[in-house]
């Protein structure tokens, strides 16, 4: 299918300069490939390409495809043995976590995206062990994973060089352990041992190998400050100016993070890394919580990104963003699910939910985020952290034709008052069972609850049937190191939120 066209009641195109969205009845978007070139009133576009096939049409809603800006893995950790900890805790938890094959475990997530009407994901991939080959062979069966599903994936593979379990040295962490645990400890974090300058040249493999590919773009991730000495915060820099690639960076999530900065820089974590040369309009800060109001203006001056994941932060324990001084700072906001949302999937639509109901504080004057810049933050901000930047986000001609049609009986029924703005209902009201068609590129992907390239339920018997195996001998041991690992890791951060952390 070169040329079609998808037409619906209503199709949101995108903002304007104001932040309004801008909306067009009856429209038609006529695509060509995987592009847009041209949109308008359906019947006009009808009539100048006669005979094109069509989707979508009456009682659709067309908008710009979602993007999760921020994401990690597959199954959910909850899902896979760890339970929510505060994050410092999570750490150790999460060895408990239960393995699957990487491509299953994508697969998974991806179908729960695309059927909240996510067409482009950032898959910031944290840890995978073993030498380059292992890891650069991961990165291609996740990678592969997404293209075969037909679904657009910013993947990095994060930069990380120290600090592996704790925010001090593996050798310190290691020696504080009791005798029994020293060895399996250090077993486990020798597994991840791949040194920095081999990290960079997964990074280089990996564009390298995708760069032809319009459904890929690979990003660079300095994983976050603690994880990250000065000549990793100095390669980053140096790999962003090189190849002009986007960054994405956790930082500031905990106030634990917090303190932990202002222990190594005697300030602010995003002053340290801005030290270096890594603020700037390619870097976004994943998470953020706890920037002081000059962070977030060091960074609007700079041009830089904030990616706000509303349910994570709830989940483990890091605190409430305020997302509504991150939005009047003018920085550009993306929303991530990350992990997951807080009915422990990829919602995407109850996230930009949650997103519009949590930052609404006491006081009729106190201020809270509208329904169009929710969605603005789903779509062109969340575009604007990827490598796909100014190709997706909005529905334009030249823009990617990655487009969302919902049904709208079913997000309305049985009855919405018509006098409420279109953008409100949609992000009030809106589930995933009203995701009824996305393109991905100009393809149909998920359409009417199943996906064209793959079979949703053999993937899932398949992940029910591999789990469902008793435990292997290397799991066992390491649900039970997590278990050990615990209270020595919470016993290290013991008195670091007194005077002078914190907010
Ligand atoms: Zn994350």
């Amino acid at each position: 299918m070169t040329r079609h066209i998808v037409a619906a009641d209503h199709i949101i195109i995108g903002f304007d300069e104001g932040g309004a969205a801008q909306i067009v009845a009856d429209g038609a978007i006529l695509i060509d490939g995987d592009q847009i070139v041209e949109i308008g009133p359906a019947r006009a576009l009808r009539k100048a390409h006669p005979g094109l096939p069509e989707t979508g049409g009456k009682g659709r809603v067309a908008i710009p495809g979602l993007i999760n800006a921020h994401h990690h893995v597959g199954l959910t950790p909850f899902q896979m043995g760890a339970r929510d900890q505060p994050l410092e805790l999570w750490f150790p938890e999460r060895l408990a976590m239960r393995h699957v094959a990487p491509r299953l475990d994508t697969l998974y997530a991806a179908f729960e995206m695309i059927a909240s009407g996510v067409t482009t994901v950032q898959h910031l991939h944290s840890r995978a062990p073993g030498n380059t080959d292992a890891v650069l062979a991961r990165a291609d069966t996740i990678i592969g994973a997404y293209k075969d599903l037909g679904m657009r994936a910013s993947y990095s593979f994060a930069l990380r060089d120290q600090n592996r379990m704790i925010y001090a040295a593996d050798e310190e962490f290691i020696a504080s352990l009791p005798a029994a645990l020293q060895k399996p400890t250090a077993d486990y974090l020798a597994g991840f041992g791949l040194s920095l300058s081999d990290q960079i040249a997964v990074f280089h493999a990996l564009r390298a190998r995708w760069q032809d590919d319009a459904l890929v773009g690979i990003q660079i991730a300095p994983s976050n400050l603690h994880w990250l000495s000065d000549a990793a915060l100095e390669s980053a820099a140096r790999m962003a100016e090189e190849t002009g690639a986007p960054m994405h960076m956790h930082l500031l999530e905990t106030p634990y993070q917090k303190e932990y900065a202002r222990r190594r820089t005697g300030g602010s974590a995003l002053e340290h890394i801005d030290s270096f040369g890594l603020v700037g309009p390619q870097l976004t800060i994943g998470h953020g919580v706890w920037m002081t109001p000059d962070d977030v203006a060091l960074l609007a001056e700079r041009g830089g990104c904030l990616c706000h994941n509303c349910s994570s932060n709830l989940r483990l324990k890091s605190g409430t963003a305020d997302l509504n001084g991150f939005l009047a700072s003018g920085v550009p906001v993306a929303l991530g699910i990350d992990e997951a949302g807080i009915n422990d999937d990829r919602d995407m639509l109850q996230e930009m939910r949650l997103a519009l109901t949590l930052h609404r504080p006491a006081g009729h004057d106190a201020p809270h985020p509208t329904a169009s810049q929710i969605l603005l933050m789903a779509t062109e901000h969340g575009a604007a952290t990827t490598p796909f930047a100014g190709r997706i986000g909005c529905l334009a001609p030249g823009r990617l034709a990655d487009i969302v049609l919902l049904d709208w009986q079913a997000v309305t029924k049985p009855w919405q008052d018509p006098a409420m703005p279109l953008v409100d209902v949609l992000i009030r009201r809106a589930k995933s069972g009203a995701v009824a068609t996305v393109l991905i590129g100009g393809n149909v992907v998920y359409n009417e609850g199943r996906f064209t390239n793959i079979d949703r339920e053999q993937v899932l018997e398949e992940i029910e049937r591999d789990l469902a195996r008793p435990c292997s001998e290397a799991e066992v041991s390491m649900q039970r190191l997590s278990r050990d690992l615990i209270e020595p890791v919470s016993r290290f951060y013991e008195g670091w939120l007194g005077q002078g952390a914190g907010r």
